[in-house]
């Protein structure tokens, strides 16, 4: 089966329609869900894509499990983007090898350190898992040694893995009180209206670790969280990101994909009717709030169904809890480079 993808032109046609509702200066775009760095239209890279989105005044950023970053340093340091989280799931190279399938730990680790002296923003993106948390002081270790900032998250409940959900949760606090209260200097809460708040443990070794807060108030005050069957599990927030994913649908939140926007017809129109489009949809779906909620918040692009990567959970369940290979399964490519 062919695997999907959104287009340069796609991207292009979207990042400018939002840029006409929303203005061009301050707006985020991040690049993330399965493996950026393998997207390519035609003769288009990635890098030139985020070359086009930052001189058009976008701030940029790229998720990315750092596999190809090797190839790509170079360019992409020199295409303006703007961060680079790069998803390092264990600093033990065994759990990292049974997590991921990719025995590339070291050679990843090393990669980081070219990107930083490159002047790339190198942040670390970590999903905790229970019972496979004993490398983070390793991590921790690499953080200080860098002065970069590591991002810890809950494992993401979605109806595909309920059954083993439970076992591998953990609560972010759990880690933080156990591995990082200690060795910090200061707590800053970062409030984002509308949204998630941040809390960033600064490190006295030179680092910082952020969670992310759940907000109540989003779920209590908006008729489509107060309604949707999947809140019980949830901790996003609605509107937070824009998602568009490579079926050419807009959703408002990750778990509830019912609420989208089809744009597969209005995408072949101008850069206008696309606008003309989203401001009508948003004011319904969002109600007359919607341009303070999504102008501060982010669009995500979902660029394309394939990855290099297999992230399951360690141990006898060989489950995968990749969102996004839930999302969208069995378009898979292994160990492509
Ligand atoms: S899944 Fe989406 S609609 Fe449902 S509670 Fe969460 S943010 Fe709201």
């Amino acid at each position: 089966m062919k695997t999907r993808m959104l287009t340069f032109q796609e991207v292009k046609k979207l990042s400018e329609a939002y840029s006409l509702i929303f203005g061009r200066n301050h707006l985020q775009i991040s690049l993330a869900g399965l493996e950026p760095l393998l997207w390519k239209d035609d003769s288009v890279r990635i890098y030139d894509l985020i070359r086009e989105l930052a001189n058009f005044g976008f701030s940029v950023d790229i998720t990315t499990n750092g596999y190809l970053l090797k190839k790509m340093s170079v360019m992409l340091a020199r295409s303006g983007l703007r961060k680079c989280r790069v998803s390092v799931h264990s600093f033990d190279r065994e759990l990292y090898r049974r997590i991921t399938g990719s025995d590339y730990l070291n050679e990843i680790l090393k990669e980081i350190d070219h990107c930083l002296d490159m002047g790339i923003d190198i942040n670390i993106n970590r999903t905790l898992l229970n019972g496979f948390i004993d490398d983070i002081p390793k991590g921790i270790n690499f953080i200080n040694k860098r002065n970069i900032k590591a991002k810890f998250y809950d494992l993401l409940w979605v109806p595909q893995i309920s059954e083993v959900w439970q076992g591998f949760y953990i609560h972010w606090k759990c880690v933080i009180d156990k591995y990082v209260v200690d060795l910090t200097k200061e707590i800053e809460c970062i409030e984002i209206m509308h949204h998630r708040s941040r809390l960033r443990y600064h490190l006295i070794g030179g680092g910082a670790i952020e969670v992310k807060l759940f907000n109540e108030n989003m779920h209590t005050s908006l008729q489509h969280c107060i309604d949707c069957p999947q809140r019980d599990f949830c901790k996003e927030t609605f509107g937070e990101y824009i998602y568009f994913f490579p079926n050419k649908h807009i959703a408002f939140c990750n778990l509830n994909e019912k609420i989208c926007l089809d744009l597969s017809m209005i995408l072949k129109g101008t850069v206008e009717d696309i606008a003309e489009f989203l401001i009508k949809s948003f004011t319904i779906f969002m109600g007359i709030n919607w341009k303070e909620i999504l102008g501060t918040g982010r669009l995500q692009l979902y660029l394309n169904e394939v990855c290099n990567y297999k992230c399951s959970f360690p141990g006898d369940c060989n489950e995968q809890w990749c969102l996004s290979y839930k999302r969208f399964n069995k378009h898979f490519l292994f160990n492509q480079k």
